[in-house]
């Protein structure tokens, strides 16, 4: 199995089948070093929820109301740990970051894994004794420092020359690297580039005018095949001001979505009792992944070869359905196609590794008959 395989075969729900059945709104994942496919419904794909009933009967929308205007300061940031208002922080390690933890690694070991506004939260420790290097930032000294006493890790600190004030508290073991900043501080070129991102009480706890801003850095920040895990929450924004901000589907994929395709992995009814004391009656916390994010962003020279995919995709259209790898094989890559049917015009939403392909599967629609010689 090849590594997207592997990881989308782990993801609960999904279909591993050589002889779909095609429905409406089936998402296809085709992958081109082996020649197999993978078809999930596309259940909560971002974008297509909005304004629509969900499983659960609410509705979400993309009128973030009066939170469009909220700015929380960073000295309030501060106070909040000062005061010990920190009930976003979670003793136990996130359920949906256990469940979905081999999504987030696909099969890799020794990984680069980054946490913004990473609090004290449990799961770099956890991540860190797996093997992998994590990497926080936090604007919070507190908090930083409490992560290591919480912990009982010892810790050094130094000046990271680079940004006037800030600090980067690293375990003696070296595995572990806070950098106590604001997270607009951080560049590339001062912390490396990811393999993976626990976004969880992070994109929801920046302010909305600063989105745009946190996901162009985000995006910098990640590997070529990265795993982006990201916690975001849904609820009435109307009777909650934030933090955490409710930010639509809509915007995830305006704001990530020319770079990634992103997947809704699960949705999950977190309501509690604050949820409550703060005024709402529903509240639920999704994950969203991005698994094979920013392929297309990022690559300028990973053209596979040029007719696979479109022999991939001729395979498929032209209603034999057995799947096989037509053209040049290439190890360890992948090609990934999000394909609306039916199949007859058949609209290419993103895919990946493309190369000559790329001009005949143009982003809009695809005319497999015309385009790829299918019936
Ligand atoms: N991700 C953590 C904490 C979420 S709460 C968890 O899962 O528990 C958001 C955190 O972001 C707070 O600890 C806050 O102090 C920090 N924060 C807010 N603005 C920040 C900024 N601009 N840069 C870095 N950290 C920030």
């Amino acid at each position: 199995m090849c590594p997207l395989q592997l990881q989308l075969a782990r993801v609960g729900g999904l279909q591993l089948s050589k002889e779909p059945h095609f429905d409406d709104h089936q998402m296809i994942t085709v992958c081109c070093c082996c020649g197999t496919f993978l078809t999930k419904k596309l259940q909560a794909f971002p974008g297509d929820m909005d304004h629509s009933a969900d499983a659960s009967g609410l509705l979400e929308g993309s009128d973030i109301g009066s939170q469009k205007e909220r700015v929380v300061t960073e000295e309030e940031w501060l106070q909040k740990w000062e005061m010990g208002n920190i009930g976003f922080h979670k003793e136990q390690r996130h359920p949906l970051l256990q469940k979905y933890l081999d999504v987030l690694l696909n099969g890799r070991s020794g990984l680069r894994i980054f946490f913004p506004l990473c609090g004290k939260a449990v799961e770099m420790k956890w991540l860190a004794d797996m093997g992998h290097t994590v990497v926080g930032v936090e604007v919070s000294e507190q908090a930083v420092k409490e992560f290591f006493s919480d912990h009982s890790l010892p810790y050094c600190e130094e000046p990271v020359p680079e940004i006037s004030g800030a600090k980067m508290f690293q375990s003696t073991s070296g595995n572990i690297s806070l950098y106590c900043c604001s997270i607009y501080d951080l560049s590339s070129s001062i912390v490396g580039k990811f393999d993976g991102v626990w976004d969880r009480g992070a994109l929801v706890a920046v302010n909305p005018c600063d989105r745009q801003r946190y996901a162009s850095l985000m995006i910098s920040l990640v590997e070529k095949n990265s795993s982006y895990l990201l916690v975001t929450v849904s609820y009435d924004p109307n009777k909650h001001k934030g933090p955490p901000f409710y930010v639509p589907e809509s915007e995830i994929k305006s704001l990530f979505g020319n770079c990634c395709e992103i997947r809704c992995l699960e949705k999950v009814d977190d309501f509690s009792e604050r949820h409550r004391q703060w005024g709402l009656d529903y509240f639920l916390e999704l994950l969203l992944v991005d698994a094979v994010c920013l392929a297309l962003c990022n690559s300028s020279s990973s053209a596979s070869s040029p007719g696979s995919v479109a022999a991939v995709v001729q395979t498929l259209f032209s209603g034999t359905l057995a799947l096989h790898q037509a053209g040049q094989r290439e190890e360890g890559s992948c090609c990934k196609l999000v394909l609306s049917i039916p199949v007859n015009s058949c609209q290419v939403k993103s895919w990946q590794r493309v190369g000559k392909a790329r001009q005949q599967l143009s982003r809009g629609n695809y005319h497999p008959a015309r385009n790829a010689g299918g019936k």
